[in-house]
């Protein structure tokens, strides 16, 4: 078996207040909250997902909401900003909304001949909405606080600001089955073969004089790639320790199984499978209603909930 990786599965950013993040992800960007967990590292603080109708891997964004936590600084070595594919005649809308919501988004010049909007969340995280014919692999959300026809497509990609971007190129075209597709001066955009699902971007920009960044509150603190199955899974997990890489064991993260390395660029990479999915736990009407907690933290629920800030998810008008 020879895969290639078929774009992204889920992206991982870090919030300071998990209400004000389901406001703004829910309300706002009428994302469906499809779990509501905890952080498995530190089970008295939320792990919050965010995606489609079921979650489905390419349009996944999820937080560990970490009330305090302080500022990261953006740099070189990070995810500069993740991108969602909105429908290209949905610009206007959401200039709009933006401007309802007085939140700042400005229009870049386009982008390889698509429109770009750019803002940042409340902890500061860059976020762009990239004007995209490409709807594949995502299942709208009808109870969605933002019109369907003006919904977020899934993930169009990432841009990854690095010092030099020649290793991880490699790493993306030689290992992973990614093509440059395009470069506009040190932006190198490249692009998973498979047409199949959202998220196949990953825009690599060139800062050789750029200082590193320091994750933390409104920094992405990862990004997963998808494997089909847990055999394509060990699959990648040999190839990358051929190639060098320290990487992790299989990890059970409930909802996927997780192996994570980072790439030579300094950014934390996590190969997470499709199966089984978030309807594991709760049905797909259901989805965050409660919170949810792996068998193990089961027995301990009681003082995680009283612990965990209460929210309350923002519903359509
Ligand atoms: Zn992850």
């Amino acid at each position: 078996m020879n895969p290639s990786i078929t774009g992204l599965h889920h992206v991982t950013a870090i919030a300071s207040d998990p209400q004000r993040t389901l406001d703004f992800y829910v309300g706002l960007l009428g994302l469906r909250f499809v779990k509501r967990a905890v952080n498995f590292d530190d089970p008295t603080s939320y792990h919050f997902y965010f995606g489609d109708a079921r979650g489905t891997p390419g349009t996944i964004l999820t937080f560990f909401a970490w009330p305090g936590a302080r500022r990261g600084i953006r740099g070189t070595g990070q995810i500069e900003a993740p991108a969602f594919a909105i429908p290209p005649n949905s610009v206007g809308y959401w200039l709009n909304r933006f401007k309802e919501h007085h939140v700042p988004a400005e229009k870049t010049p386009a982008r390889f001949g698509e429109d770009v909007l750019r803002f940042v969340d409340p902890d500061g995280l860059a976020i762009e909405l990239i004007a995209s014919i490409s709807s594949a692999g995502f299942e709208p959300w009808a109870d969605s606080t933002v019109p369907v026809e003006h919904s977020l497509h899934g993930f169009h990609g990432v841009s990854i600001a690095l010092e030099g971007y020649e290793q991880t190129a490699t790493l993306l075209i030689e290992t992973f089955g990614y093509r440059l597709v395009e470069q506009l001066n040190n932006r190198f955009r490249l692009a998973a073969p498979s047409e199949a699902g959202a998220g196949r971007i990953v825009d690599l920009l060139c800062r050789p004089d750029g200082s590193p960044g320091r994750v933390a509150a409104g920094s992405v603190h990862h990004i997963a790639f998808r494997a089909r199955d847990d055999a394509e899974q060990l699959v990648w997990r040999k190839r990358l320790v051929d190639l060098g890489y320290n990487v992790t064991p299989v990890i059970d993260r409930t909802y996927f199984h997780s192996i994570y390395f980072r790439e030579p660029g300094g950014v934390l990479f996590e190969i997470a499978t499709d199966p089984p999915g978030f309807t594991l736990d709760e049905s797909l009407e259901e989805l965050g209603n409660q919170l949810r907690l792996p068998p193990w933290l089961e027995p301990t629920r009681s003082q995680i909930e009283e612990v965990l800030p209460a929210v309350k998810v923002p519903a359509k008008q």
